[in-house]
């Protein structure tokens, strides 16, 4: 299937750059894709954590509630595992800067990202939601309120929350744990002034992420994928940019920025 695959050229890539430009309220919505190329292992498909080792327990939040001592015990046991060991050394790769360079240039408003490794933060985005949650902080389900591990002290377990005294949790959102509300708001604010999706490393197939980007192309607007595969996104994306987002976003970035000092001069 890879044979097949051609990178996105130049046309398609000044293509996407005028329609971002041209629309009024572009936002990026992102997935494993952008992060595997930064080394971390993807859940799902060929090679992913959950494909070998089985995937963690639908009501994994059902079980933090019932023992949240055994769950911290256990979270902290497992902190050199497979996942977490790439997630500490994992870096921003030039896909993530190109979106972080875009929202600098005052283009792009909004980021969702299903991502958990906190590598957009890295590459400098401020403006973004992570709609499952971030595994560098610790939130506390009482009332919602973040903090960043080293601001937690593990002496006891569960800790408690140090403003409410309520109980703390990793970020990241386990199966049968409902997303956090003020994530879902900001998601559904932004989406609904979006006019343009930039689907960036996902298949865009998992909700509530996925709702977000077809909400805005059922409004009239568009959808411009930057993604290596087709996948079933691709049927409604108006721009399909193939190739490594790596590679791609910041091409489409350079373009964008080119095509704008162009228009101004
Ligand atoms: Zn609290």
């Amino acid at each position: 299937m890879a044979s097949s695959v051609q990178n996105a050229t130049d046309a398609e890539i000044l293509a996407a750059a005028r329609a971002i430009l041209d629309a009024r309220y572009p936002i990026a919505l992102t997935g494993a894709g952008i992060s595997v190329e930064s080394g971390i292992p993807p859940f799902r498909g060929p090679g992913g954590l959950w494909t070998k080792y089985g995937e963690p327990p639908m009501n994994g939040y059902q079980i933090f509630l019932a023992d949240p001592k055994k769950a911290w015990e256990d979270r902290i046991r497992r902190q050199n595992d497979e996942l977490w060991g790439p997630l500490k050394v994992a870096k921003p790769n030039p896909g993530h800067i190109a979106l972080a360079e875009l929202e600098a240039m005052g283009i792009l408003r909004f980021l969702i990202t299903q991502n958990v490794d906190d590598l957009h933060r890295q590459a400098g985005h401020s403006a973004l939601a992570e709609i499952h949650g971030n595994w560098k902080l610790i939130r506390c389900i009482e009332c919602g309120a973040r903090f960043r591990g080293e601001e937690i002290r593990l002496d006891v377990l569960p800790p408690p929350c140090p403003k409410c005294d309520g109980l703390l949790k990793s970020d990241t959102v386990s199966f049968g744990e409902p997303i956090p509300a003020d994530v879902l708001e900001e998601c559904a604010d932004h989406s609904a002034r979006a006019d343009l999706v930039i689907v960036a490393g996902t298949s865009a197939t998992v909700y509530p992420a996925a709702g977000f980007a077809i909400e805005v192309k059922q409004r009239g607007g568009k959808l411009i994928e930057a993604n290596l595969y087709e996948s079933e996104i691709t049927r409604i994306c108006d721009i399909s940019l193939r190739g490594p987002t790596g590679e791609v976003l910041p091409r489409l970035t350079a373009a964008i920025s080119d095509l704008r000092k162009a228009r101004l001069s």
